[in-house]
């Protein structure tokens, strides 16, 4: 049969098209990539910012260095968790005031849980994923002993009609926005929305979404979300995570690790606690200022730009990437989905030998990861990412299947970090 596949000339041309008419959101400049990396692990670790390096020599050198204690007050150290929460919120379509970055998204996610709890005793269930990241799901089954929650693993495509099922004893739904394995993206509005009709809280998690997806948390109706700035943030290693409450809720949000810095005057030194009035309720201790101030400047990469333009821009190139599967016979199964509306910023393929694949691929310089069982997972960060690397990275990809590169004994020994 005569083939019909573009083959990469057709490719090259198709990649320069696109590039063309997302250049808007490329902000290639504004990261400090190595030479001779195609980078498909944002979604895991962002890369650096330029702006990163300098804040952080501020930080210590100057900051703390020569300003110490001081700078808790001159450098607003103290109300940075908020100051950076707004910057989050306004690419994730929160209003200032309901973004606050602390802790972990583990942390973050049971400090939901508890709360919900106490803000609808009498409810008892709680919906969520099956396929959730693992610690959505051991924080939660934490949460259900300490709460008594019962908790029902639905695939978000049947959450509306078990919504429906439990009706007022349904107190909380606690989802992904995007599947951290398969890069699906679900439709989270919706599930909200029922949610919402039996009288329940939902909380998002938008990991594998804030940075490169679209989302609306005020729009949509999220009461709670969490998320973590290391991955399309690019807030660097272990930055620190935040959650989003809706202003709605934050006079009834009971923190459960109540600590001085959420209190209304924490320098009053009370002996009791007395929640703030605002988000800073989500506060537990001291922040890692070093780490928070990295991501603040981390951020800047986002400068001027609107979500619309880095969702379009994230969609054509995963787009493209499958295009190039199919335009260079790559025949893997594609785990994400192919439509539009329901993909995140990630292209997920199966391989029986996937690690060693995802092996291969990084000797040849196309850094993505690999996710039980079978899972090639190749993120598509919009900021830094080209259409040409995708294009590259289908083209390592042809190379390392035709040749069985992934053979090689070296590229099957496991990493503690996979
Ligand atoms: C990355 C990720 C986490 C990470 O949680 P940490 O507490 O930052 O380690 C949690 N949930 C999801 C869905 C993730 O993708």
């Amino acid at each position: 049969m005569e083939s019909t596949q573009p083959g990469r000339p057709g490719l090259e041309a198709r990649a320069r098209a696109l590039e063309e008419r997302h250049a808007g959101a490329d902000r290639r400049s504004a990261f400090a990539l190595p030479d001779g990396v195609i980078y498909l692990d944002g979604n895991s670790l962002g890369a650096l910012p330029r702006a990163v390096p300098e804040a952080v020599a501020d930080a210590t050198t100057r900051q703390w260095g020569q300003r110490l204690i001081r700078s808790w007050n001159e450098s607003d150290w103290w109300g940075a968790p908020e100051r950076v929460g707004d910057r989050i919120g306004a690419l994730v379509g929160a209003a200032p005031g309901q973004l606050v970055v602390t802790d972990s998204t583990s942390t973050n996610l049971f400090k939901v849980f508890l709360a919900a709890s106490r803000m609808h005793p009498w409810r008892t269930k709680v919906l969520t994923d099956p396929d959730s990241f693992p610690t959505d799901l051991y924080v939660l089954e934490s949460a259900a002993r300490l709460t008594g929650f019962t908790i029902e693993q639905v695939h978000p495509e049947h959450a509306a009609e078990r919504i429906a099922k439990l009706g007022d004893r349904l107190a909380l739904v606690a989802y992904s926005s995007v599947d951290y394995r398969t890069g699906e993206m679900w439709d989270l509005a919706s599930i909200t929305h029922e949610a919402h009709r039996v009288g329940a809280f939902a909380c998002w998690d938008l990991c594998h979404s804030a940075g490169a997806v679209d989302v609306r948390l005020d729009d949509d109706g999220a009461d709670f979300a969490v998320g973590c700035s290391y991955k399309y943030l690019n807030g660097g290693p272990g930055a620190p995570a935040w959650l989003y409450l809706r202003r709605e809720h934050q006079e009834t949000f009971h923190n459960p690790i109540a600590g001085w810095q959420g209190h209304a005057r924490p320098f009053g030194m009370e002996r009791e606690y007395d929640a703030a009035p605002t988000i800073s309720r989500g506060r537990s201790g001291t922040s890692p200022m070093l780490s928070l101030l990295a991501l603040e400047a981390a951020l800047t990469a986002y400068a001027g730009l609107a979500m619309a333009d880095v969702r379009a821009r994230s969609l054509s190139l995963t787009g493209f990437f499958l295009e190039c599967l199919t335009g260079l016979g790559i025949d893997l199964p594609v785990a994400t989905p192919a439509q539009d509306g329901r993909r995140g910023s990630q292209v997920s393929l199966r391989h029986p030998h996937g690690y060693a694949v995802v092996q291969a691929l990084a000797a040849r310089g196309v850094i993505g990861d690999f996710r039980e069982p079978d899972i090639i997972r190749l993120g598509f960060a919009p900021l830094y990412v080209s259409h040409r690397d995708a294009l590259e990275a289908a083209q390592a990809l042809a190379e390392v299947l035709r040749d069985q590169e992934f053979e090689r004994e070296e590229f099957s020994l496991r990493a503690m970090v996979t």
